[in-house]
């Protein structure tokens, strides 16, 4: 199971249906590793990072997608970013004991799903659905029915297969200002629910869509690599620091003689001493792009 990850696009040429297939069982090890996360969150992270991915995929322009999860339960926050160049990151944070085996209820309690897209260029959009589903599946698919009143499934799946753990996932979507028939439809999720874990975690993609679809005419295109990648930067951390307060900035220099500002999601460290600060506050000052 060494393989890259990747994402599938392909089209069911009779039906009026698009789907996506991906794996990112390795992207979802770099993601728990070096974090202590108890079992039920290691597998609700690779949920929403095969979620993000399958959203992301469906992006029309170059952005990134954020699905946080949060709530006043012993999970208070687990939350998967990824952009259209399948560049993907996540964290969780806990507030208490999360018992082997708790359902996504269990660990968010009252809770709601946030979803914020951020193109490149434009407005910025965010969606909330409460969590009102028993599953993340079901909650993203009531969140396509409201916001873009498509019918949409999302299948995603964790497990363990050949002594290594996997993540995966599918998702089916009637195309925009079609009529794709409900039994069609229908018909394809119901064959697209067969895949065993197992099967999507360990075998290539054209096998998975050949077992699932033999009877179907389906055009694959080329796939896209998944890969684990933070986007964080000195400069972007700046500019975070840059929001902050002055007073409080400053009162921090006093004390420690730096700011030590790090990472939530690869846990890299950018350390700012009190030149670097009074350079970004002169950039903001003056504008960062202006040529003297
Ligand atoms: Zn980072």
């Amino acid at each position: 199971m060494s393989h890259q990850d990747q994402m599938h696009r392909y089209l069911f040429e009779n039906h009026a249906v698009r789907g996506e297939l991906v794996n990112v069982s390795d992207t979802w090890q770099k993601i728990i590793e070096g974090h202590d996360y108890p079992q039920p969150v290691q597998q609700l992270l690779g949920e929403l990072l095969v979620a993000t991915s399958l959203l992301t995929a469906t992006l029309k322009f170059d952005g990134d997608i954020t699905v946080q999860l949060q709530g006043d339960g012993a999970l208070n926050l687990a939350v998967i970013n990824g952009n259209n160049r399948q560049e993907m990151r996540g964290v969780a944070r806990t507030q208490g004991e999360i018992a082997e085996g708790s359902t996504l209820k269990e660990m968010v309690g009252n809770g709601y799903l946030v979803i914020t897209i951020s193109p490149e260029q434009g407005e910025r959009y965010q969606g909330v659905v409460g969590l009102e589903g028993d599953t993340l599946a079901a909650c993203l698919e009531d969140y396509f029915m409201r916001s873009e009143q498509l019918p949409t499934r999302l299948f995603l799946r964790t497990g363990e297969a050949e002594g290594q753990k996997g993540a995966g996932g599918i998702l089916l979507q009637v195309l925009p200002a079609q009529d794709a028939s409900t039994d069609d439809f229908t018909h394809l999720a119901t064959l697209t629910e067969t895949i065993k874990t197992e099967e999507l975690i360990t075998l290539p993609a054209n096998e998975v869509l050949w077992r699932l679809y033999h009877q179907e005419e389906v055009t694959v295109y080329d796939p896209q690599d998944v890969l684990f990648k933070c986007t964080c930067s000195r400069e972007r951390c700046g500019e975070v620091l840059r929001t902050l307060p002055q007073s409080e900035v400053d009162e921090i220099l006093a004390e420690d003689g730096e700011i030590d500002m790090n990472c939530d999601y690869c846990g890299s460290h950018y350390v700012y001493d009190a030149i670097d600060i009074a350079a970004i506050r002169n950039d903001s000052a003056t504008g960062s792009e202006q040529v003297h």
